[in-house]
């Protein structure tokens, strides 16, 4: 059953429900924001605010769980969803 399992914050490393948390999955090379945990890929996930994204990206851990540089425009992104999403 979705929603139930305990994921791990890749910026503050905190453990949370999933529903808690932003999954970030690497679609063939695309970034997306999947809350309905339907993409498949290699995936991550952060806690729904600004200092995880940037302490996940400051560790390498968002670039090393989804093989992928993060670069501006992603990063932006993934702020926008935070922002508004
Ligand atoms: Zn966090």
């Amino acid at each position: 059953m979705r929603g139930r399992s305990i994921k791990k914050c890749a910026g503050c490393g905190d453990h949370r429900s999933e529903v808690e948390l932003m999954r970030i999955v690497n679609n063939k090379g695309e970034i997306n924001v999947d809350p309905g945990g339907i993409m498949s890929g290699r995936d991550v996930y952060i806690c729904p605010q600004i200092t995880c994204l940037d302490a996940a990206v400051e560790n390498d851990e968002l670039s090393n769980a989804l093989k992928i540089e993060i670069s501006d425009s992603i990063y932006n992104k993934l702020l926008e969803e935070i922002n508004h999403g």
